[in-house]
Protein backbone atom coordinates (compact mmCIF):
# COMPACT_ATOMS: atom_id res chain seq x y z
CA UNK A 1 0.00 0.00 0.00
CA UNK A 2 1.52 3.48 -1.03
CA UNK A 3 0.88 6.13 1.44
CA UNK A 4 -0.77 8.63 -1.32
CA UNK A 5 -2.52 12.57 -0.15
CA UNK A 6 -5.48 11.78 -2.16
CA UNK A 7 -7.59 8.19 -4.37
CA UNK A 8 -9.77 8.87 -7.33
CA UNK A 9 -12.50 5.75 -8.32
CA UNK A 10 -13.08 6.16 -12.02
CA UNK A 11 -15.85 3.93 -13.22
CA UNK A 12 -15.89 2.48 -16.67
CA UNK A 13 -12.13 4.25 -17.35
CA UNK A 14 -11.17 1.99 -19.93
CA UNK A 15 -11.79 3.83 -22.66
CA UNK A 16 -13.46 7.42 -23.63
CA UNK A 17 -14.48 9.95 -21.22
CA UNK A 18 -13.61 7.76 -18.22
CA UNK A 19 -9.92 7.13 -19.42
CA UNK A 20 -9.01 10.87 -20.07
CA UNK A 21 -10.51 11.42 -16.68
CA UNK A 22 -8.56 8.81 -15.12
CA UNK A 23 -5.74 10.47 -16.54
CA UNK A 24 -6.36 13.68 -15.34
CA UNK A 25 -6.94 12.87 -11.81
CA UNK A 26 -3.53 10.76 -12.29
CA UNK A 27 -1.77 14.30 -13.36
CA UNK A 28 -3.11 16.50 -10.40
CA UNK A 29 -1.42 13.56 -8.14
CA UNK A 30 -4.38 11.24 -7.28
CA UNK A 31 -3.88 7.61 -7.09
CA UNK A 32 -6.25 6.16 -9.62
CA UNK A 33 -8.47 3.15 -9.50
CA UNK A 34 -9.44 2.38 -12.93
CA UNK A 35 -12.60 0.34 -13.60
CA UNK A 36 -13.89 -1.59 -16.38
CA UNK A 37 -15.88 -5.05 -16.55
CA UNK A 38 -14.77 -6.67 -19.47
CA UNK A 39 -11.95 -4.36 -21.10
CA UNK A 40 -9.15 -5.42 -19.15
CA UNK A 41 -6.32 -4.67 -21.70
CA UNK A 42 -7.64 -1.02 -22.44
CA UNK A 43 -7.64 -0.52 -18.59
CA UNK A 44 -4.18 -1.98 -17.91
CA UNK A 45 -3.08 0.15 -20.80
CA UNK A 46 -4.53 3.16 -19.03
CA UNK A 47 -2.90 2.53 -15.94
CA UNK A 48 0.29 1.67 -17.41
CA UNK A 49 0.48 5.06 -19.44
CA UNK A 50 -0.56 6.84 -15.97
CA UNK A 51 2.69 4.57 -14.38
CA UNK A 52 4.65 5.42 -16.79
CA UNK A 53 4.23 9.37 -16.77
CA UNK A 54 5.22 8.88 -12.77
CA UNK A 55 1.46 8.32 -11.16
CA UNK A 56 -0.36 6.02 -9.29
CA UNK A 57 -3.03 3.74 -11.19
CA UNK A 58 -4.35 0.39 -10.81
CA UNK A 59 -6.76 -1.63 -12.82
CA UNK A 60 -9.68 -3.51 -11.48
CA UNK A 61 -12.79 -5.46 -12.92
CA UNK A 62 -16.28 -4.89 -11.22
CA UNK A 63 -19.79 -4.83 -12.94
CA UNK A 64 -21.20 -2.00 -11.10
CA UNK A 65 -24.77 -2.61 -11.77
CA UNK A 66 -24.19 -5.59 -9.26
CA UNK A 67 -24.20 -3.93 -5.33
CA UNK A 68 -21.62 -6.29 -4.69
CA UNK A 69 -19.00 -5.91 -7.14
CA UNK A 70 -19.38 -1.72 -6.85
CA UNK A 71 -18.43 -2.94 -3.00
CA UNK A 72 -15.65 -4.86 -4.21
CA UNK A 73 -14.27 -2.00 -5.95
CA UNK A 74 -14.23 0.54 -3.64
CA UNK A 75 -12.49 -2.27 -1.00
CA UNK A 76 -10.07 -2.64 -3.63
CA UNK A 77 -9.31 0.82 -3.42
CA UNK A 78 -9.02 0.82 0.27
CA UNK A 79 -6.37 -2.00 0.11
CA UNK A 80 -4.28 -0.41 -2.94
CA UNK A 81 -3.92 3.00 -2.15
CA UNK A 82 -5.34 3.32 1.62
CA UNK A 83 -8.38 5.90 1.16
CA UNK A 84 -11.07 6.93 -1.15
CA UNK A 85 -11.40 10.47 -1.58
CA UNK A 86 -13.41 11.20 -4.67
CA UNK A 87 -15.85 8.85 -7.07
CA UNK A 88 -16.56 9.68 -10.24
CA UNK A 89 -19.47 8.21 -11.82
CA UNK A 90 -18.28 7.57 -15.10
CA UNK A 91 -19.92 3.71 -16.33
CA UNK A 92 -22.83 4.58 -18.71
CA UNK A 93 -24.71 2.81 -21.57
CA UNK A 94 -26.17 4.75 -24.47
CA UNK A 95 -28.47 2.71 -27.15
CA UNK A 96 -31.04 4.75 -29.17
CA UNK A 97 -33.89 2.79 -30.29
CA UNK A 98 -37.57 4.17 -31.29
CA UNK A 99 -40.24 3.83 -28.77
CA UNK A 100 -42.12 1.40 -31.00
CA UNK A 101 -38.44 -0.96 -30.57
CA UNK A 102 -38.43 -0.58 -26.82
CA UNK A 103 -38.48 -3.97 -25.14
CA UNK A 104 -37.58 -5.28 -21.65
CA UNK A 105 -33.34 -5.43 -22.28
CA UNK A 106 -33.39 -2.11 -23.57
CA UNK A 107 -35.02 -0.61 -20.63
CA UNK A 108 -32.90 -2.73 -17.86
CA UNK A 109 -29.70 -2.36 -19.22
CA UNK A 110 -29.69 0.88 -19.33
CA UNK A 111 -31.27 1.45 -16.13
CA UNK A 112 -29.22 -0.85 -14.59
CA UNK A 113 -26.21 1.15 -15.09
CA UNK A 114 -26.72 4.37 -15.72
CA UNK A 115 -29.11 4.31 -12.28
CA UNK A 116 -28.41 1.85 -10.13
CA UNK A 117 -24.79 1.45 -10.70
CA UNK A 118 -24.34 5.31 -10.24
CA UNK A 119 -26.53 4.44 -6.57
CA UNK A 120 -24.42 1.37 -5.51
CA UNK A 121 -21.42 3.04 -6.45
CA UNK A 122 -21.88 5.81 -4.48
CA UNK A 123 -23.40 4.26 -1.49
CA UNK A 124 -19.95 1.87 -1.44
CA UNK A 125 -17.58 4.79 -1.63
CA UNK A 126 -19.95 7.22 0.87
CA UNK A 127 -19.32 4.32 3.63
CA UNK A 128 -15.33 4.61 2.76
CA UNK A 129 -14.76 8.26 2.88
CA UNK A 130 -13.14 9.76 5.74
CA UNK A 131 -13.85 11.89 8.29
CA UNK A 132 -12.87 14.52 5.81
CA UNK A 133 -15.67 13.60 3.45
CA UNK A 134 -15.60 13.10 -0.26
CA UNK A 135 -16.27 14.20 -3.73
CA UNK A 136 -19.03 12.05 -6.13
CA UNK A 137 -19.43 13.22 -9.47
CA UNK A 138 -21.63 11.54 -11.86
CA UNK A 139 -21.21 12.08 -15.90
CA UNK A 140 -25.23 12.71 -16.86
CA UNK A 141 -25.50 14.49 -20.39
CA UNK A 142 -26.94 17.38 -21.94
CA UNK A 143 -29.53 14.80 -23.02
CA UNK A 144 -31.35 14.37 -19.11
CA UNK A 145 -32.56 18.08 -19.85
CA UNK A 146 -33.08 17.99 -23.46
CA UNK A 147 -34.33 14.51 -24.45
CA UNK A 148 -33.57 14.16 -28.41
CA UNK A 149 -36.37 11.01 -30.37
CA UNK A 150 -35.39 7.76 -30.40
CA UNK A 151 -33.06 8.38 -26.67
CA UNK A 152 -36.39 7.80 -24.31
CA UNK A 153 -34.72 5.22 -22.26
CA UNK A 154 -31.24 6.78 -22.21
CA UNK A 155 -32.15 10.20 -21.65
CA UNK A 156 -34.49 9.57 -18.91
CA UNK A 157 -31.40 7.84 -17.13
CA UNK A 158 -29.77 10.77 -17.32
CA UNK A 159 -32.89 13.11 -15.90
CA UNK A 160 -32.32 10.73 -13.46
CA UNK A 161 -28.76 10.67 -12.70
CA UNK A 162 -29.39 14.96 -12.24
CA UNK A 163 -32.73 14.03 -9.70
CA UNK A 164 -29.99 11.86 -7.84
CA UNK A 165 -27.34 14.42 -7.81
CA UNK A 166 -29.61 16.85 -6.14
CA UNK A 167 -30.96 14.14 -3.72
CA UNK A 168 -27.62 12.78 -2.52
CA UNK A 169 -25.83 16.26 -2.43
CA UNK A 170 -28.71 17.09 0.33
CA UNK A 171 -28.34 13.85 2.32
CA UNK A 172 -24.83 13.83 2.09
CA UNK A 173 -24.10 17.23 3.00
CA UNK A 174 -23.92 16.94 6.70
CA UNK A 175 -21.35 14.07 5.92
CA UNK A 176 -18.99 16.68 3.94
CA UNK A 177 -19.37 15.01 1.34
CA UNK A 178 -20.17 16.50 -2.20
CA UNK A 179 -22.34 15.57 -5.07
CA UNK A 180 -22.04 17.09 -8.31
CA UNK A 181 -22.97 16.01 -12.00
CA UNK A 182 -21.33 16.95 -15.21
CA UNK A 183 -23.88 17.14 -18.21
CA UNK A 184 -21.51 16.53 -21.47
CA UNK A 185 -22.58 17.33 -24.78
CA UNK A 186 -21.87 15.00 -27.73
CA UNK A 187 -18.08 14.39 -27.08
CA UNK A 188 -15.52 12.77 -29.28
CA UNK A 189 -14.42 9.53 -27.90
CA UNK A 190 -12.77 7.24 -30.66
CA UNK A 191 -16.14 5.60 -30.42
CA UNK A 192 -17.99 8.47 -31.13
CA UNK A 193 -15.69 9.57 -34.01
CA UNK A 194 -16.07 5.95 -35.76
CA UNK A 195 -19.64 6.02 -34.89
CA UNK A 196 -20.75 9.60 -36.10
CA UNK A 197 -21.54 10.54 -39.76
CA UNK A 198 -19.43 14.02 -40.78
CA UNK A 199 -22.98 15.61 -41.36
CA UNK A 200 -24.56 14.55 -37.99
CA UNK A 201 -21.34 16.25 -36.39
CA UNK A 202 -21.32 19.35 -39.05
CA UNK A 203 -25.18 20.17 -37.56
CA UNK A 204 -23.98 19.72 -34.01
CA UNK A 205 -21.12 22.41 -34.10
CA UNK A 206 -23.57 24.63 -36.11
CA UNK A 207 -26.20 23.69 -32.91
CA UNK A 208 -23.12 24.99 -30.50
CA UNK A 209 -22.52 28.27 -29.77
CA UNK A 210 -18.22 27.40 -29.20
CA UNK A 211 -18.52 26.36 -32.75
CA UNK A 212 -16.23 22.87 -32.57
CA UNK A 213 -17.49 19.24 -31.35
CA UNK A 214 -16.74 18.36 -27.10
CA UNK A 215 -13.55 16.65 -26.47
CA UNK A 216 -12.68 14.15 -23.35
CA UNK A 217 -10.44 16.78 -22.09
CA UNK A 218 -13.49 18.91 -22.15
CA UNK A 219 -15.31 16.88 -19.83
CA UNK A 220 -12.45 15.65 -17.38
CA UNK A 221 -11.44 19.16 -17.04
CA UNK A 222 -14.38 20.26 -15.25
CA UNK A 223 -15.10 16.94 -13.39
CA UNK A 224 -11.45 17.95 -11.95
CA UNK A 225 -12.10 20.77 -10.89
CA UNK A 226 -15.72 20.01 -9.32
CA UNK A 227 -13.18 17.20 -7.39
CA UNK A 228 -10.90 19.85 -6.29
CA UNK A 229 -11.05 22.13 -3.21
CA UNK A 230 -11.55 25.15 -5.50
CA UNK A 231 -14.67 23.75 -6.15
CA UNK A 232 -15.84 23.26 -1.81
CA UNK A 233 -18.90 25.39 -1.98
CA UNK A 234 -20.95 23.61 -4.71
CA UNK A 235 -22.81 21.02 -4.52
CA UNK A 236 -25.91 19.33 -5.84
CA UNK A 237 -25.15 21.19 -9.30
CA UNK A 238 -25.43 19.54 -12.56
CA UNK A 239 -22.67 21.51 -14.78
CA UNK A 240 -23.27 21.24 -18.75
CA UNK A 241 -19.87 21.01 -20.37
CA UNK A 242 -21.19 21.34 -23.72
CA UNK A 243 -20.03 24.45 -25.48
CA UNK A 244 -23.54 25.80 -25.22
CA UNK A 245 -24.94 23.44 -26.80
CA UNK A 246 -28.05 22.41 -25.27
P1 LIG B 1 -17.82 4.36 -23.59
O1 LIG B 1 -16.73 4.76 -24.53
O2 LIG B 1 -18.91 3.49 -24.10
O3 LIG B 1 -17.14 3.67 -22.32
C1 LIG B 1 -17.96 3.09 -21.35
C2 LIG B 1 -17.08 2.61 -20.21
O4 LIG B 1 -17.95 2.01 -19.24
C3 LIG B 1 -16.09 1.55 -20.63
O5 LIG B 1 -14.91 1.72 -19.90
C4 LIG B 1 -16.78 0.25 -20.21
O6 LIG B 1 -15.84 -0.77 -19.88
C5 LIG B 1 -17.48 0.71 -18.94
N1 LIG B 1 -18.60 -0.13 -18.55
C6 LIG B 1 -19.63 -0.57 -19.29
N2 LIG B 1 -20.48 -1.31 -18.56
C7 LIG B 1 -19.95 -1.32 -17.30
C8 LIG B 1 -20.35 -1.91 -16.08
N3 LIG B 1 -21.49 -2.63 -15.99
N4 LIG B 1 -19.57 -1.74 -14.98
C9 LIG B 1 -18.43 -1.01 -15.05
N5 LIG B 1 -18.00 -0.43 -16.19
C10 LIG B 1 -18.76 -0.58 -17.29
O7 LIG B 1 -18.51 5.66 -22.93
P2 LIG B 1 -18.24 7.24 -23.15
O8 LIG B 1 -18.83 7.64 -24.46
O9 LIG B 1 -16.83 7.57 -22.82
O10 LIG B 1 -19.25 7.82 -22.03
C11 LIG B 1 -18.86 7.91 -20.67
C12 LIG B 1 -20.00 8.57 -19.90
O11 LIG B 1 -20.29 9.84 -20.48
C13 LIG B 1 -21.30 7.78 -19.95
O12 LIG B 1 -21.97 7.90 -18.70
C14 LIG B 1 -22.10 8.49 -21.03
O13 LIG B 1 -23.49 8.34 -20.87
C15 LIG B 1 -21.66 9.92 -20.81
N6 LIG B 1 -21.80 10.77 -22.02
C16 LIG B 1 -21.07 10.52 -23.13
C17 LIG B 1 -21.21 11.35 -24.24
C18 LIG B 1 -20.41 11.13 -25.51
O14 LIG B 1 -20.70 11.81 -26.51
N7 LIG B 1 -19.40 10.26 -25.50
C19 LIG B 1 -22.10 12.45 -24.20
C20 LIG B 1 -22.82 12.66 -23.03
C21 LIG B 1 -22.67 11.83 -21.94
P3 LIG B 1 -15.86 -2.24 -20.58
O15 LIG B 1 -15.50 -2.04 -22.00
O16 LIG B 1 -14.87 -3.01 -19.82
O17 LIG B 1 -17.27 -2.75 -20.44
Amino acid sequence: MQDLTKVAVVTGASRGIGAVIARHFAAQDFAVLVNYKTSKDEADAVVADIIRTGGYAASFEADVTSDSEAKGLIDFAISEFGRVDVLVNNAGLAVGRPLIEIDTDHVNAQTALNIAGVLFASKHATLAFGDAGGAIINISSVQGVSPIPGGAVYCATKAAVNAITVSLAVELGPRKIRVNAVAPGLTMTDKMIAKIPEEAKQEIIKDTPLGRLGTPEDVAEVVGFLASDAARWITGQVIAASGGYQ
